[in-house]
This record gives structure tokens, sequence and C-alpha cells, in this order.
């Protein structure tokens, strides 16, 4: 058995693996990066990317659907799913194509092939030994499904989704989360009869109430289907389609289920739990500079628990790079990780929600709304819905909750007022251009400093 040696080995090569690999090259350290299948992972292969890039062919089909009411001459003659695939496979391929490039930049050393833990801080791949002076797991995550719910034929996860090459009549689409409604966002917009089942009482419940009220308001007008609060029971399916059962003693049939009932972590065959990892509910546990139980031994994005994002895999591998390269990094905030939803319209947040604020800050929070019909940009767009800002007593925002199409892009504001801890008194001053949708932002701060501009009362 050969053994070969490096500072830092890395099993797994999804955003946060090789956000890792890069900044440890960058620190002159020597990488080995493991990955079994294409360097990116779910992010740039089957997750962020690709699901993006349907929702802004989506986005097309509407805005040619609707040109008239902007006096634009315009006929929407239906869904070409190989040209949409065509233009979603071709920017992942591009994007691909870079990463590898910036691999070899890097002089990191990718090994193809399934590695396991073996302990200590060696992960083996067919019988070769590589080992680290540090090791990071980085193994991401799976679609998870239901007790008794098997995934295959009509019934199926993201990735099968993603891959369809035709675009169905009917579809039911379980979770109604980030992944759920993003889907049911892009097939309402290709014309597809679409209901969510969400079992708690609203949809993308991880947000502010008021985002979720905002979203179902508009899918409602959107005319997607949505039951909350309801239990799925059960699904058969057959050559013709598949029947999915609730706990109401409802069924609807459908050609297809969507599974998005969240991700589970990767943690399972690849040695950890044999070798001593600490493992709760299948996530690595680390502290908070992401170390194992093992030393030496950390982990980053999606099988740690906590959000399931790329950026926040991003930044935990570059966390453990500088760590491990002695630079002291400052610890991830993970309030302060921005999260959009990229339906039509758009929901993006950072910091606590308002019973989250409560909850921590006791009940005199305060929160202003303000409403995207005041917003001229918005109003240009013809989009709707709101920003509202959630403020601690005394203290700074300590939340930003938006809705409505492209406010995804105001959310790196937000961001910077959350993590600078900055009073409205602060942000007030700073002048945003006009018209832009950055100006809702801007109007929700002068209102909570206590000036309002455009704001009907
Ligand atoms: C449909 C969908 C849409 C999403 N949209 C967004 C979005 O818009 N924005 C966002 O921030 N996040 C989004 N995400 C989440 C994002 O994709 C993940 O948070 C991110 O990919 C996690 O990165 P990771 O490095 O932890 O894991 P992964 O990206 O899953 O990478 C893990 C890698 O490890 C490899 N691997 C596993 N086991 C082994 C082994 N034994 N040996 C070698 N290699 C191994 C896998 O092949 C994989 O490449 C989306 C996810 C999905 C499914």
């Amino acid at each position: 058995m050969t053994d070969t040696s490096a500072d830092l080995v890395i099993l797994g090569g999804g955003s946060g693996g090789y956000a890792a690999a890069f900044r440890a090259a960058e620190l002159g350290l020597s990488v080995t990066l493991i990955e079994k299948d294409k360097l990116g992972g779910t992010c740039l292969h089957r997750g962020c990317i690709p699901t993006k890039a349907l929702l802004h062919a989506a986005e097309v089909a509407d805005e040619t659907r609707d040109a008239e009411a902007v006096g634009v001459k315009a006929a929407f003659e239906g869904i070409d799913i190989a040209g949409v695939n065509k233009y979603k496979d071709g920017i992942v391929a591009r994007l691909y194509k870079g990463l590898q490039g910036l691999a070899k930049a890097h002089k990191v050393n990718l090994v193809e092939g399934a590695g396991t833990f073996v302990g200590g801080t060696t992960v083996e791949v067919d019988g070769t030994r590589y080992t680290g002076k540090n090791v990071i797991l980085a193994t991401g995550s799976y679609s998870r499904t239901l007790p008794g719910l098997e995934l295959g034929g009509r019934i199926i996860a993201s990735e099968q989704a993603l891959a369809l090459d035709y675009v169905p009549k009917k579809v039911v689409v379980l979770g109604g989360g980030v992944i759920g409604v993003e889907f049911a966002s892009v097939w309402a917009s290709f014309g597809v009869d679409v209901t969510i089942v969400e079992a708690l009482p609203r949809l993308v419940p991880n947000e502010d109430e008021f985002a979720s009220k905002q979203l179902e308001r508009a899918f409602r007008r959107r005319k997607i289907a949505f039951k909350t609060g309801v239990k799925f029971t059960g699904a058969k399916q057959d050559d013709n389609g598949v029947s999915v059962s609730l706990e109401s003693g409802e069924t609807i049939e459908a050609d297809l289920l969507l599974v998005a009932v969240g991700r589970g972590p990767n943690s399972a065959g690849h040695g950890y739990e044999e070798a001593g990892v600490k493992i709760e509910r299948g996530f690595v546990i680390t502290d908070e500079r992401l170390r194992t139980n093992l030393p030496n031994v950390y982990a980053v994005g999606d099988i740690v628990p906590g959000l399931q994002l790329a950026h926040r895999g991003f930044q935990q591998g570059i966390f453990v790079a500088e760590e491990i390269a002695g630079q002291n990094p400052r610890v991830i905030d993970e309030s302060g990780i921005p999260r959009v939803t990229y339906s039509h319209p758009e929901v993006a947040s950072v910091g606590l929600t308002e019973s989250q604020a409560k909850d921590k800050y006791g009940s005199d929070v305060t929160t202003f709304t303000y409403d995207l019909g005041g917003n001229g940009k918005s109003q240009i767009l013809k989009t709707s819905g709101g920003v509202k800002l959630v403020k601690a007593p005394d203290g700074p925002v300590v939340g930003v909750h938006m809705v409505g199409d492209r406010v995804g892009e105001l959310i790196g504001e937000a961001q910077l007022i959350y993590s600078w801890e900055a009073f409205p008194e602060d942000v007030a001053p700073l002048i945003h251009a006009h018209p832009t949708q950055t100006e809702a932002l801007g109007e929700a701060f002068l209102a909570l400093a206590g000036k309002p501009l455009h704001v009907h009362s």
C-alpha cells in the first residue's frame, strides 16, 4: 500500500471542500482533494446553479406571457425543454471547466475516487493512503425522503427533477421549504398545475411569518395551490400517474411527486463512525472552530448541523484553511449567513425573525415593514412584497426580511447592516440610488429612524 502525504487532505470536493482546498493552497499548504464524482459537488452540478438557470428560464417565460402589460408585442409559444436543458447544462459545464482550471492553478492534487477515513489523519482511496497533517471531512448531503416513501419512477427528488426531458402536466411537491418552493415556481411558470403539500402551518416555515404570508399571497395569485398544516400519508404510482394521499383524507392525482423534505448529512459509509468521529442524528459534530472530537480532523458544509447553503460551506472551508495555517480567523456567525429563496417572488433574509428576536430580547423588539408598493423600481418591475426590519430594544437591527422579485440582490447590503450591528440612524443617512429596489431598504431604515419619506401611514 502506498502512502502519500500532504499538509491537508480533504474528503469531498463540493462547496466546502474545494473552498478549503483553494484557500489552503493560497496560504502555501500542499493539498490533496479527494472527490468520487465531479469537482463542485451538489451546488454546481445538482443544486444552486442548475435550479437558478431553470428559474431564469421561468422568468423569461413569465415576462413573455406578460409582455403586453408593458406594451411589448410578443407571443409565448411554449417551453422547449431541450433548449432549456441545453442552456442550463451549458452554464454548469462552463463553470465546471473554470473550477477545474482553478484547481490546477492552485496545484491541488485532485484524486478521483471514493475515499474512506481510516482514522488518525488518513483517508484511503482504492488501496492508496493519503495522510495529512490535518484532514477535513466535507462529504455533503443527499435528498431525504420520508419513511415508507421510496424514490423511483414518478416519485422523484431534486436530482431527477433537474434532469427531466419533458414538462409534466401536474405535479405534487412534498415540502414547502426552499427547494420545494423553487421547483413549484419554475413549473408554474412552465404551465404545470402544481400543488405543494407542507406539514408545517406555512410555506418557507423557517422564515419570518411576514415572508410566508407575502409568498403565499403571491403564489395564490399565480394559482400555485398549496396545502399547509397537512401531513402526507402515502403515495402509489402506476404507468398513468401517482396518487398522493393526505391525512385529511384527500387524494391528489399527478404525473410526478417531487419529494423535497430536506437533505440528510452524507456521513455514513465513509468510515467516520468506525474511526470514532462524533456523530449525532447523522451530522458530524464540531465545535465553533469546526474541529471534530478527533485531533486535527475538521468538518465543513452540509454534514455539519446548521444552514445547508453553499456560501456557508465556502466560508467554513476558508475558515478551516486559515485556522490550519495559524491565522486565527473569526468564528462564523450562523445567523449572519444570508438566505435567499429564488422563487417568483424571491424571499431573502438575514439575522433573526421577529419571533426569534422576541425570544432573545423580550417583547420590546420593534419592527417596521415597508411595502414595495411605494418603491418606484418595484412598480416598474410590476412586483409586490416588502421589507421588514426587526430591531432589538435600544439596540441595532437584528433581522432583515424581504419579499419581491430580485430582492435576493439586496441581501448583500442587508447582511452588511446586520453584521455591523447598525442602528437605524447609522443607515438612514446613507443614500440609495433612485430608482432602485435598494431604496426600499433605505426607506425602511429612514422610517425606523423616525424620518419616513415615501411611507403612507
Ligand atoms: C436543488 C438544490 C438547490 C440548491 N440551491 C442552493 C442555492 O441556491 N444556494 C445555496 O447556497 N445552496 C443551495 N443548495 C445547497 C448547496 O448545494 C449545498 O449547501 C452545498 O452543495 C453543500 O456543500 P458541501 O461541500 O457540504 O457538499 P456537496 O456539495 O454535496 O459536496 C460533497 C462532495 O463530496 C463528494 N463525496 C461524498 N462522499 C465521498 C467519498 N466517500 N469520497 C469522495 N468524495 C465523496 C460528493 O461527490 C460531493 O461532490 C441547493 C441544494 C439543492 C439540492
